[in-house]
């Protein structure tokens, strides 16, 4: 259907396996891997290298997978928690390019990393991986517009499909905000025919 193929680094693959890892273990994720649908991605297991060679196929195919392995509502369960623990992954490996990691950073008000967070967060995925994202700000929310999303790659469907996306960005903020929990839902997805996956994230925390 769609021929162009786009691409995230290895290390970005191997960064949600092991997110996955740690919410249904070692052998959960060996069961996933055994279903066909990700036969691409167990027969070469993502490297942590910054070749740009796993397919945003392969990033949809994972999803898919754990809908069929734990049925949708619980595959979207634990794509949302995945996604929160691949943050800590992420920021492992890409965090001190960011800035983010730095006293002067983590000293700022909320507001200012908020803005710098998700600006500099957007960019890491425009420069380093095929995914484009463009963010968008009102006076009371961010809006993340991912304008071509790996995780609903070639997919369609009656609801959005983008949790780890979610899951990545509640965490993110989590983390930004040193503990706040905010509010943070998909409110358009590519899947369900809309133009792009929209995350729409409150700037207040709930707690
Ligand atoms: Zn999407």
């Amino acid at each position: 259907m769609n021929e162009t193929t786009y691409y995230y680094p290895q290390k970005m693959g191997r960064i949600i396996l092991l997110g996955l890892e740690e919410v249904i273990g070692k052998g959960g994720v060996d069961a996933v891997l055994q279903l066909p649908i990700v036969q691409e991605i167990s027969q070469n297991l993502p490297t942590l290298s910054n070749e740009q060679t796993f397919s945003f196929k392969a990033v949809s195919q994972l999803q898919q997978a754990l809908e069929q392995a734990y049925g949708p509502r619980g595959g979207r369960g634990l794509a949302l928690r995945s996604g929160r623990a691949s943050f800590k992954y992420g920021i492992r490996e890409y965090g001190s390019m960011l800035g983010l990691t730095e006293m002067a950073f983590r000293l700022l008000p909320l507001p200012t990393k908020l803005h710098t967070g998700a600006h500099s967060f957007a960019g890491l995925f425009n420069k380093h991986t095929d995914q484009r994202v463009r963010v968008e700000e009102t006076e009371t929310h961010i809006i993340w517009h991912i304008e071509r999303c790996p995780l609903c790659w070639d997919r369609t469907a009656e609801e959005p499909v983008c949790h780890l996306a979610v899951g990545l960005l509640q965490e993110a903020l989590y983390w930004l905000s040193g503990g706040k929990v905010f509010s943070v839902e998909e409110t358009a997805c590519h899947a369900c025919g809309d133009d792009h996956c929209t995350i729409t994230i409150q700037k207040a925390p709930l707690t």
